[in-house]
């Protein structure tokens, strides 16, 4: 059960949950980040730094957001470099 990055990141991307991130599993999709389910481990550290709470559990994704569960599981991250961190 991943982590779910939605609407609120587009055009954010500030990128405090990357650096929180201890797998580097959180990839950059063109308007938003987007988590890697099949790398996230589940820990919810990158819950707490995104300044515009857009980072759920799956289990707790609002049903409005549904889309961003199905847009992270069909991502094609091959041969995509994780997300840098800043600075
Ligand atoms: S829940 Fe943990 S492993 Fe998954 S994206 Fe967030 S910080 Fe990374
Ligand atoms: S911390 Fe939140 S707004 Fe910033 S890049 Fe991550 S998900 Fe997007």
């Amino acid at each position: 059960m991943p982590y779910i990055i939605a609407e609120p990141c587009t055009d954010v991307k500030d990128k405090a949950c990357v650096e929180a991130c201890p797998v580097d599993c959180i990839y950059d999709a063109g308007s938003q980040l987007i988590i890697n389910p099949e790398e996230c481990i589940d820990c919810g550290a990158c819950v707490d730094p995104c300044p515009v709470q857009a980072v759920y559990h799956e289990d707790e994704l609002p049903d409005k957001w549904a889309s961003f569960l199905d847009k992270a599981k069909d991502f094609n991250y091959d041969g995509l470099n994780p997300a840098e961190r800043n600075g």
